[in-house]
């Protein structure tokens, strides 16, 4: 699919690999709805972007939420032709230590909702708005494009909610790409490694270098506009369908 005059929604769009996401998708001739919790960044990124980029709170948890905000791309560029799941929380936790149970169940699920609950709420929003399309080349309707992790595949010490989100987030891909391929929507998975986003900025120099030291070429944290690239070749390469692509320069993340 073209992007040049498509919509594009993008959760988490007012950070990071979402932020970056927007501008491309932007910079490429689309219109974007920003999905965030940030009011802050996305008034300041809306208004950056002129008229091109709308931003709306929404919870991806909420079904409403992700309804209103459907219905606000709708009002404010007539369609939903892609939508981009990067809305997420990695917040890490034991599952135990020397007292007993150290994630608590409530952070678990939280963990699960935003990831894997928000990205499936989202998708299947998104593909509802996405089958009224008029068909285009190949009879594509919409693309979908989830971010799972390397965590998905080596979850590190510490990361077993974050990691156990991420692998929902990279096993939805084909079943989803399977059903939805009647309606002529496609699904992908981008499983990020360690991308230089404000996720890195509150990580002390010792944790960043070590992270660092797990990629083996080109030797240093990813850029959020290297995801934004992939984002955008995903939505014009109609034949990626139903996959997950590690974008990680091969690093393969040791057990802590
Ligand atoms: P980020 O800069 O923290 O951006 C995520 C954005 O999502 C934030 O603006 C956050 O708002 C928003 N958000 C959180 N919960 C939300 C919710 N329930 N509803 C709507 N928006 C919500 O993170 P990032 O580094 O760009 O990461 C984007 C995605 O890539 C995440 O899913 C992350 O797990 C994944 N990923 C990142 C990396 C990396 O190295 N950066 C690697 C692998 C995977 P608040 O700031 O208000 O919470």
């Amino acid at each position: 699919m073209d992007i040049q005059g498509k919509t594009a929604v993008v959760t988490g769009g007012a950070s990071g690999l979402g932020r970056a996401t927007v501008e491309h998708f932007i910079q490429h001739g689309a219109n974007a709805v920003v999905i965030d919790l940030n009011d802050t960044a996305g008034a300041e990124l809306e208004a950056a972007l002129g008229g091109k980029a709308a931003y709306i709170n929404c919870n991806v948890t909420d079904e409403a939420d992700v309804s209103k905000a459907m219905a606000f791309a709708f009002e404010r560029f007539g369609s939903v032709d892609i939508a981009v799941n990067c809305a997420g929380i990695a917040t890490p936790g034991k599952i135990l230590d020397r007292e007993g149970r150290h994630t608590a169940l409530a952070q678990f699920q939280k963990i699960i909702a935003v990831n894997l609950i928000g990205t499936y709420n989202v998708l299947s929003q998104a593909a509802e708005a996405m089958q009224a399309n008029d068909p285009g080349a190949d009879g594509e309707r919409g693309v979908i494009i989830n971010t799972a992790s390397v965590a998905a595949f080596e979850g590190q010490i510490g990361q077993a909610a974050y990691a156990a989100s991420k692998g929902g987030v990279a096993s939805l891909a084909l079943p989803a790409a399977r059903e939805l391929a009647r309606s002529g929507i496609r699904v992908m998975t981008i499983a990020p490694g360690f991308i230089h986003t404000p996720l890195f900025d509150g990580l002390p120099e010792a944790a960043v270098e070590s992270l660092t030291g797990q990629v083996v070429f080109p030797k240093r944290l990813g850029k959020p506009a290297e995801y934004a690239k992939l984002a955008g070749h995903i939505v014009e390469n109609t034949y990626l369908n139903g996959e997950t692509i590690r974008m990680d320069a091969a690093a393969r993340m040791a057990p802590k």
